[in-house]
């Protein structure tokens, strides 16, 4: 920009006969009103096409919303602000289910339409113009769509025993409590004031600044100061014993457990000695706040909504060391594509096994070999692939092969080179994204070498890598 700006006037001096030149003309934005062109439906991720929405890139949700477990209906009142990355005739955000009663653009009305399962389209009454900034607030109600019991991967507003309600998903969530660009790619900060029947207590994510009781409700309000990717933010409203604390750096720490999730007491007390050890190996904590959601619910797994995980009532202490782990892996690095998720849940898994070899001696090298043993032949553990393996298919190696592929990393680039890749990487990255490749060029960075055969085989491919990368330096012999 600054040099085409130079070039213009060097030309202009140099050839000023020739050519026209009008003050800055050529950097200017245009402003004619027809330039203006319609967002993209979706961020541009292969993975999930319609997920997320391009031509603006949101800052902050400000999410306010009433629920009542009784009758199941939820009314929000959401507004997002975002910067214009282009002239915008009209933008698309997400938003699964409700009635939306009324979109307003700086305090303008808007029209707004629905399209397929997921698309609010907004034409506000003027353009939005390129880099300014707008906030569209949307109000809307109904009861929000119900996936009890979904699968793995794509979930939503759910029930809990006790008959409250929670919302769980990755990688689709927040749509189904908000309007969003659900994408982790437009990370933004996040605040929520919370309504609920005071018999009822609602718990989010980041730092409680209030909550008052009035006429039979409950107002909380919740800020999350960090970026945060829209499925690492949460609802859940029960019947909790809230419990509050403070980590030795005087981060506030807030467990919530509803009724059903006593057993995970024990665990929740333990919050703040594994975030120790996890500063240990990946630095300084970098969430605002800490503790857990610890639900009735048997969800089947947990999720690592952001500084400060919500349990499902089977996780046990490495469900605890996972989850908070992914605040590293996963939170404050978030994926730039689906096909990245190895960056979140390779690492996560691995942390149990830097936890079990720190605290309770464990012979990793061992345990690696006999998990070889068992798998060898495996056509189905083998064909999983970590990187880019697919949509829908995210989840189904990076928790068994991934934890084998970064012990072999580890043997292969010695313990100097990995432990600073698992300190460098997310400070370097910290509040932003990142790729599985990035994490791949910082892993030869620090070796000091090409690593390609390596990272192919373990990664990208589809067999049991040759013994040359299964059994790197102490695991050779
Ligand atoms: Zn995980």
């Amino acid at each position: 920009m600054v040099h085409d700006r130079v070039r213009t006037l060097l030309l202009c001096g140099l050839v000023s006969t020739l050519v026209a030149c009008t003050g800055g003309e050529p950097d200017e934005p245009r402003t004619e009103p027809g330039a203006a062109s319609p967002g993209a439906s979706g961020i541009g991720d292969p993975y999930y096409p319609d997920d997320g929405n391009g031509g603006y890139d949101a800052t902050g949700y400000e999410v306010s919303v009433r629920y009542d477990p009784g009758t199941g209906r939820l009314d929000g009142d959401t507004t997002v602000t975002a910067r214009a990355t282009q002239d915008l005739s009209r933008f698309n955000l997400d938003l699964r289910g409700f009635t939306v009663s009324s979109v307003e653009v700086d305090g303008g009305p808007a029209e707004f339409t629905r399209e397929s399962d997921t698309e609010l389209v907004v034409t506000p009454a003027d353009p939005v113009r390129e880099g300014s900034t707008f906030a569209t607030r949307v109000r809307y109600s109904g009861a929000p769509l119900d996936a009890t019991s979904a699968q793995l991967g794509d979930n939503g507003w759910q029930r809990s025993p006790s008959g409250g309600a929670f919302v769980l998903g990755e990688p689709h969530s927040a749509a189904y409590w908000y309007p969003v660009n659900e994408h982790p790619r437009d990370k933004a900060t996040f605040r929520l004031t919370a309504r609920v029947p005071s018999e009822w207590t609602a718990v989010s994510i980041g730092r409680r600044e209030s909550s008052r009781t009035a006429d039979g409700w409950t107002t909380s309000t919740w800020v999350e100061p960090n970026p945060v990717a829209s499925y690492l933010t949460t609802i859940a409203i029960d019947r909790f014993d809230v419990v509050r604390g403070t980590l030795a750096d005087g981060t506030p720490v807030l467990s919530a457990y509803a009724p059903g999730a006593n057993d995970l007491r024990d665990e929740g007390d333990r919050v703040g000695e594994i975030i120790d050890f996890l500063e240990g190996e990946f630095g300084e904590y970098p969430q605002a706040t800490a503790g857990g959601i610890y639900l009735g619910a048997d969800v089947g797994f947990s999720l690592e909504t952001q500084g400060r995980p919500t349990y499902t009532r089977t996780a046990d202490l490495e469900t605890v060391v996972h989850e908070l782990a992914h605040q590293w892996w996963g939170n404050t690095v978030s994926v730039r594509s689906w096909a990245d998720i190895c960056l979140n849940e390779c690492l996560a898994s691995y942390s149990q096994w830097l936890w079990a070899e720190d605290k309770e001696g464990d012979d990793l090298d061992a345990r690696y070999r006999r998990a070889i043993d068992r798998f060898a032949g495996s056509a189905q553990f083998w064909g999983r692939k970590l990187y880019d393996m697919g949509p829908g298919h995210e989840f189904e190696g990076v928790y068994s092969k991934g934890i084998l592929a970064l012990h072999a990393l580890r043997r292969e680039i010695g313990e100097d080179a990995f432990g600073r890749l698992l300190r460098e990487f997310p400070a370097q990255h910290r509040n932003g994204n990142a790729s599985w490749p990035q994490f791949e060029n910082h892993a030869e960075k620090l070796a000091g070498r090409q690593l390609d055969g390596f990272l192919d085989a373990w990664f990208r491919g589809t067999e049991q890598p040759p013994d040359e990368y299964l059994y790197p330096g102490s695991l050779r012999g």
